[in-house]
């Protein structure tokens, strides 16, 4: 999957600032943190660097995996598939939310905006196709993804439409920047 190759590439690169006491929750936009679930299910509070590190060697295990990945002609795929791969992508997802919503500042300063801005467009588009993602998870990353232009934000009639798009675009980037920094300083 080459999803997950960007995702991890982003991410490599900012590691060095994901620490346990830098960011001891798995943190997304706004007041959001995910928890981690375990294979029976169970809950916990990780920080970000070990969730990131679960989802990381959760997805190089399952993609690797020929009862699940298939390579070859003769096996086919099993019927818990979809399920995998919502599973996959949703977690993909948390990873570049956190990178958004924690890294912004760094992934500017190393220039990787715009991968990150790809590999997020990639998701969405993914998720727009076969809606892998449930509305609950992707509303918080919504104004980026309107900033962006890979929605019609459905608050936008087409007649102001012209006139909207780059106020719009400026402010969401402006409140994701100001996210990032009062979350760096606490
Ligand atoms: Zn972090």
């Amino acid at each position: 999957m080459a999803l997950f190759d960007h995702v991890n590439l982003v991410y490599g690169t900012v590691s060095e600032f994901c620490t346990p006491s830098g960011c001891p929750d798995m943190t997304g936009p706004g007041q959001r943190t995910y928890l981690w679930f375990d294979e029976k299910g169970k809950k916990t509070k990780v920080a970000a660097p070990q969730y990131i590190d679960y989802v990381m060697t959760f997805i190089q295990k399952t993609i690797s995996d020929e009862t699940i990945f298939p390579t070859k002609y003769a096996n086919e795929f099993p019927s818990s598939f979809e399920s995998i791969v919502r599973k996959i992508v949703r977690l993909l997802f948390h990873v570049v939310a956190h990178l958004y919503a924690a890294h912004f500042k760094e992934v500017v300063m190393l220039g990787l905006h715009a991968h990150l801005n790809l590999t997020f467009a990639h998701l969405t588009a993914l998720h727009h196709r076969f809606s892998l993602i449930e509305p609950k998870e992707t509303e918080i990353l919504r104004d980026l993804e309107v900033a962006l232009r890979l929605t019609e934000d459905s608050q936008d009639t087409a007649s102001n439409s012209e006139r909207a798009d780059d106020s719009s675009e400026a402010d969401s980037k402006s409140n994701l920047m100001d996210a990032s920094c009062v979350d760096n300083k606490s």
